[in-house]
């Protein structure tokens, strides 16, 4: 037995599922090199940004108090500008997460009386209640702003009908959610999001509205999984959080808004005020983190991707539906495996927590979380509080009993994650062999 084998049946993995697992692994080397591949080319695409816009130790050190005339901050605003091909950036920790930077890039770009049109089905749960499909107080609903919607055909394809219907005069805002999130629709590949951009723009000039559509990507889990983002097919703003693909694993909070000039002040004015916009915001010694994050969101996404797609072999192997299925394109870093069962489900999560370097003695939950509709039961044991790049799984307890997988700074981590999970589903039910 070799020596690498052996630790695993020392660290809690039985035989039977080391030999399964190697197997998987063994016919996945030819995809794990194109992950690579896209890996190096993003690598390059962020030092070359680094370069070019000059980043310097100086940079690192951070601001107190008002934040004016922080260089680090701005240069890091500018580096991200350059990775997504935009025309300015907020990338700020004063952004607290990623639905915060979502409402920002909305509520900031919209007025009374505009709609806002999602193409890609309903958003992200906790949107819902931003935009007020589920009612809260402060939502863009209260404020006059109305909301429509168009879902993906069965197929996972764009309903162009559906949206040239939908698309009115005042129509101000089209969002476009790259990932599936908590749904089980397929992700969009970052060419796909660029066909219904095509289309809209079309539409735009057939009809000569006066204003301009504003297209916003919700850009969640999508960076770094392609060469090309969503602001290089023609999306006016994409928006996502630091504490998943882009941060690296090192942002420990934060999140950004990359776009047009327009967007980017308009959001400015929203998260911190009309006439201040970008020009406070201390950044408090975060910088350093932020940029070493960037630096290594290329192969930290690498790393979450083959854990993904490891996933999707290891439980389709054994007759699980898995989403994507174990052949399919990626667009972002999400596997979402149905278990069927609660009791499953919780085995899986058990296993993934075990594996973790932070709270791995805790056993996970189900609780009602806030902004979700139902008992949510997360795994996760990672440096930064709720960090869904680092190796990580949540689940809502409701059919189809789908539990979401993602993240894993490293790859070693991910595949042992993963390989626990199922060691902890076969604890309790060998009859899935
Ligand atoms: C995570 C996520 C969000 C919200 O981000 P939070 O940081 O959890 O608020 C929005 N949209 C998508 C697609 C996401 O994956």
């Amino acid at each position: 037995m070799d020596e690498l084998k052996k630790y695993y049946l020392e660290s809690g993995i039985s035989e039977k599922v080391y030999d399964y697992c190697a197997k998987i692994e063994e016919k996945l080397k030819d995809r794990y090199d194109k992950i690579d591949k896209i890996a190096e080319y993003n690598q390059i695409k962020v030092q070359q940004a680094m370069a070019k816009c000059r980043l310097a130790e100086e940079h690192l050190k951070g601001t107190t108090g008002y934040g004016y005339n922080d260089s680090g901050r701005d240069t890091l605003e500018k580096i991200y500008a350059e990775v997504f091909h935009t025309e300015d950036a907020l990338v700020r920790q004063q952004i607290t997460c990623g639905t915060h930077a979502l409402t920002i890039a909305l509520a900031g770009n919209l007025r009374p009386g505009d709609e806002m049109l999602s193409i890609a089905g309903p958003v992200y749960d906790t949107l819902q209640g931003v935009i007020g499909v589920r009612e809260e107080k402060g939502s863009l609903a209260e404020y006059g702003i109305t909301y429509d919607q168009v879902d993906l055909l069965p197929d996972g394809s764009w309903d162009f009908d559906g949206i040239k219907n939908a698309i009115k005069e005042n129509t101000r805002l089209i969002e476009i959610q790259r990932s599936k999130g908590y749904d089980t629709r397929p992700s969009l590949s970052v060419e796909a999001i660029g066909e219904a951009i095509k289309y809209i723009r079309e539409i735009e000039a057939e009809r000569g509205y006066k204003n301009k559509i504003i297209i916003m990507v919700d850009n969640c889990y999508g960076e770094f999984v392609e060469t090309i983002e969503p602001s290089d097919v023609g999306a006016d703003m994409v928006v996502g959080s630091l504490i998943k693909n882009i941060g690296g694993g090192m942002a420990p909070i934060g999140g950004y808004i990359c776009g047009t000039h327009e967007c980017i002040e308009n959001a400015a004015a929203r998260l911190i005020t009309p006439g201040i916009k970008k020009e406070v915001g201390a950044s408090l010694g975060v910088t350093a983190q932020f940029a070493q994050g960037l630096f290594m969101a290329p192969t930290v996404t690498a790393a979450a991707l083959k854990g993904a797609i490891f996933a999707a072999n290891v439980y389709e192997g054994l007759g699980f539906k898995a989403i994507p299925d174990s052949n399919e394109d990626r667009y972002d870093i999400i596997e979402a495996v149905t278990l069927g069962s609660p009791e499953l489900i919780e085995a899986f999560c058990e296993g993934i927590q075990s594996a973790a370097p932070v709270d791995s003695y805790v056993k996970p939950v189900p609780w009602a979380m806030p902004g979700y509709d139902c008992d949510v039961i997360m795994a996760a044991g990672a440096f930064v509080s709720g960090a869904s790049i680092e190796l990580s799984a949540d689940a809502p307890i409701k059919e189809p009993y789908a539990v979401y997988f993602q993240g894993g700074l490293t790859y070693p981590h991910a595949k042992f994650g993963i390989m626990m999970s199922l060691q902890k589903i076969v604890d309790k039910n060998s009859s899935i062999w």
